[in-house]
């Protein structure tokens, strides 16, 4: 088998010319060269894998070079440079500070810098991670560093410029590496893939510059890993899947939902998102940089600025042309306040659903003044339906719920009420805030012990709706929809709005009747009192107009989210008859 070579050594640059990225540096170095100027201590600074030992090497072997060109550079034949490109010349010497950080791995340093070079004319030492030697290393070392021979020079190189001492930042030299473009690693990687004869496409090579976060060393390891995993032919669809990066395809789907109002498609492109196994924040700082490049996208100037291929660029240009840069503004501002938040969240999808949500309200609100606010949002869709249907809704004051209230013999008794009909003149019963008229129409059937029931109201009194379809609907669908309704509560009702984000509702048999179950029948109650809210809403939303909920109360049977402390409590009491006693007679209660 042939000797296999990962790329990030295999390409390594031999001369100033080949490092990428760091030009200003490279040409400022072969200036001392040239000029004879040389310091005794050099600190090279930077992000790792952005080419400080490999500029510490060029350095070493360019100025030990017995013919040195016109150019700066190495004349990379005679003796000493035979042995640098070899690896076997006595006049560098490497010491890794950060496995190597004793006092005596300095003081053999030193031996060796007393020795003057046999070729040549300087001995370069490179001390990798200086910042990692020990104080008692640092010690050492400062000494030999404030008084070197002539032929010594040294090159201290680091990741973490602030944890180098000021003693010795002063007697240094000191070089700064930036982190490499990503257009920079893309087009180095190119030269590296056409060497190698592999095919690739210039997003995925875009994908693996962004991983690589600047440097190249990384981008060369990831690249050599992508090209084995697609042997040879690296596509953009098998670079993401290699290194788990999120299409942004989804983005731009994303975008275009958003602008066209779609929030059912939104949380289906989400499920999809989360169900790859993609973390919500990471998610959602993804989205929050699509927008970013859409707005720097909208200035001809500032479009460069996007690192991505052109043809990505292009998308941007397209769709940036869609926004209006105050869409932009407040979802990237909603972008990150779920960010912000998320780490607090208890229920974190919750959180960039409810995101999703509000953003996909934000092109269709554009008159509003900030509009953040998922209740001012949701506004709109309400009054829409009012709007169409002029209501002759009763108020919210108790004495019209007692007018309308339904006869108690029909209760329980009704299958599902028929589809009703478009040309029904009565208006829907929604208001903003969401009341029904049927109080007393309600009530639980206390029949056995287990006090279960099933509630179901009574439907022939149930005042017809608008039309809205007949979709088929799905649990998934439903949930988003109940989730929707629970967002556009008002303030007011945040606790209802905790409650109903605790439910899930679920399809039965006949695909139009949902089931709730309810946690106790104070909640019972309330979901009966907003029944017609809720339908009406779901209906709209989901485009059915057959849509009925019931509810019931939740059984012993049921399966139970958690107890509470005070529940388990409650459980060991009737338990545990000497607990018992103890609570009564110091009259404990759970704190
Ligand atoms: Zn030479």
């Amino acid at each position: 088998m042939e000797n296999y070579i990962v790329s990030a050594r295999k390409y390594r640059p031999m001369t100033f010319d080949t490092v990428v990225g760091q030009g200003a540096l490279t040409t400022t170095l072969k200036n001392a060269i040239q000029s004879g100027r040389l310091a005794h201590a050099y600190l090279f600074c930077g992000p790792r894998g952005v080419g400080k030992t490999t500029c510490a090497r060029i350095f070493a072997k360019t100025i030990n070079c017995l013919n040195p060109q016109p150019n700066g550079e190495a004349c990379g034949e005679c003796e000493s440079c035979k042995a640098f490109n070899e690896q076997r010349s006595f006049n560098i010497h490497e010491l890794d500070a950060a496995s190597n950080n004793s006092v005596e791995d300095i003081r053999q340093l030193i031996e060796q810098v007393r020795i003057p070079p046999q070729i040549g004319q300087y001995k370069v030492f490179i001390i990798d991670e200086v910042h990692m030697l020990s104080q008692a290393a640092f010690n050492a070392f400062l000494k030999t560093l404030e008084e070197p021979p002539k032929h010594a020079i040294f090159i201290l190189a680091t990741t973490e410029k602030h944890k180098i001492l000021p003693t010795i930042m002063s007697r240094c030299q000191i070089y700064d590496f930036k982190r490499m473009g990503v257009n920079d690693i893309v087009s180095h990687l190119k030269h590296v893939a056409k060497k190698e004869n592999i095919q690739v496409e210039d997003a995925a090579l875009n994908i693996i510059a962004q991983k690589a976060d600047g440097g190249m060393r990384d981008a060369l390891s990831i690249f050599d890993q992508v090209a084995s995993f697609c042997s040879g032919n690296i596509t953009y669809q098998r670079t993401i899947e290699n290194l788990n990066v999120l299409d942004y395809d989804y983005y731009f789907r994303l975008t275009e939902f958003f602008l066209e109002g779609k929030i059912t498609e939104c949380m289906l492109t989400l499920n999809e998102i989360l169900s790859k196994g993609f973390e919500g924040q990471y998610f959602i700082t993804g989205l929050a940089s699509h927008f970013r490049n859409l707005l720097v996208s909208q200035d001809a100037q500032t479009a460069e600025l996007i690192e991505a291929s052109d043809e990505v660029r292009n998308r941007y240009k397209e769709q940036a042309q869609k926004c209006k840069p105050k869409f932009l503004y407040r979802a990237m501002k909603l972008a990150n306040n779920c960010d912000l938040n998320y780490k607090q969240s208890q229920n974190k999808r919750l959180l960039v659903e409810l995101t999703l949500i509000e953003m996909a309200q934000l092109s269709s609100d554009d008159g509003e003044a900030s509009g953040l606010c998922p209740t001012q949002i949701l506004k709109p869709i309400f009054a829409q339906l009012r709007g169409k249907k002029p209501s002759a809704e009763p108020t919210t004051s108790n004495a019209n719920r007692q007018q309308t209230s339904a006869p108690q013999q029909h209760r329980g008794q009704q299958p599902p009420a028929a589809p009703a009909a478009p040309t029904q003149p009565v208006p829907p019963t929604v208001a903003k805030t969401p009341v029904t008229p049927r109080l007393k129409t309600f009530s639980i059937r206390h029949t056995d012990t287990t006090a279960s029931s099933v509630v179901k109201e009574d439907e022939e009194v149930k005042q017809p709706t608008a039309y809205f379809g007949n979709k088929p609907v799905n649990n998934l669908s439903l949930t988003i929809a109940w989730r929707q309704f629970a967002a556009g509560l008002p303030h007011e009702d945040i606790g209802f709005t905790h409650q109903l984000n605790n439910m899930e509702p679920m399809l039965q048999e006949d695909g139009q009747t949902f089931l709730i179950i309810a946690e106790n029948p104070i909640i019972q109650q309330e979901l009966a009192k907003r029944k017609a809210a809720i339908e009406i809403f779901l209906q709209q939303q989901l485009q059915n107009s057959n849509l009925r909920m019931t509810t019931r109360l939740r059984e012993v049977t049921d399966k139970r989210r958690a107890f509470s402390r005070a529940e388990i409590f409650s459980q060991m009491l009737k338990e545990s008859e000497p607990l018992r006693k103890l609570k009564e007679e110091f009259e404990l209660e759970l704190a």
